[in-house]
């Protein structure tokens, strides 16, 4: 399933004859060292403070997200990568910023956006990676069986139009400004294949898609806070040369920067619409 995992996967278990088929991937020809070499940006700063809360995707009870093609949770690398964008927003001033959770507290969603809420943030951003593609096993500890795919690599950006006209054009303006921030910064849009039913690409900005679950499947960060919130799904956890790129403290930081910029982008269209 392409979509962000509610619920943790089961861990592969496959008996290793399995695996003698599989070829691992070769990262030289994929293309690895020389994937995604995203640009810093230099962000103007906002001319008021934006309260942002940032969430970690995953670590609620019985939800570490999905598992990365080096069998990393996914709730392990949102957390450390907010802990990394609070880092730099903090550094750049302009921005308070709240973590939805820390360490290895375990914080229901209905917590984070009440908490959201009570903030009246300006921002809920939510971090997740995706996980999508046909996948293949490989072994790249040379113990756990790990899935990979280099199928379709990308960042997205999520958004929900169920809400009333001027909620879901702040979500969709928080949304388009942070993909084109990340798109100035050089970082690859997802285009949305393996999104079908599921997501729906908007027009606003290449990497921006607006959530078309049924109804009773909606995402719940997405429809349900009173303040704008969006989803960013950084990359495709199962593609080694993302996974691996986005451990770079050099990428984590284009990305930071990226991210004060769409967000320095949407304040200045808030203020403009007053
Ligand atoms: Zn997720």
């Amino acid at each position: 399933m392409p979509q962000c995992k509610s619920k943790p996967e089961p861990a592969p278990h496959r008996a290793a004859a399995s695996l003698a088929s599989q070829e691992p991937p070769d990262l030289q020809a994929l293309g690895e060292p020389a994937f995604l070499q995203p640009k810093e940006l230099t962000p103007e700063l906002p001319n008021q403070r934006l309260v942002v809360v940032l969430d970690p995707g995953h670590g609620a009870k019985d939800n570490p997200g999905n598992t990365s093609c080096y069998c990393i949770a996914e709730q392990d690398f949102t957390l450390a990568l907010a802990y990394d964008l609070e880092a730099v927003l903090d550094e750049l001033g302009g921005f308070d910023v709240v973590l939805s959770r820390r360490g290895s507290e375990l914080v229901s969603y209905a917590d984070r956006v009440a908490l959201a809420e009570r903030l009246q943030a300006d921002a809920f951003i939510s971090l997740h990676s995706d996980i999508r593609g046909q996948a293949k096993l490989w072994r790249p500890d040379g113990t756990a069986d790990c899935k990979w795919s280099e199928e379709a690599p990308g960042f997205s950006v999520l958004f929900s139009d169920e809400a009333l006209p001027r909620m879901v054009a702040a979500r969709r303006s928080l949304g388009s400004e942070l993909a084109k921030g990340l798109l100035a910064a050089e970082f690859s849009p997802y285009g949305g294949k393996e999104y079908l039913n599921l997501y729906e690409s908007d027009a606003a900005a290449a990497g921006l898609f607006v959530d078309r679950h049924e109804a009773k499947k909606r995402v719940f960060v997405l429809r349900k806070p009173t303040v704008p919130s969006i989803i960013i799904e950084t990359h495709n956890a199962l593609d080694p040369r993302e996974a691996s790129r986005w451990e770079d403290v050099d990428v984590r930081r284009a990305f930071a920067l990226a991210v004060a910029e769409g967000l320095s982008q949407f304040r200045r269209g808030l203020s403009e619409s007053k």
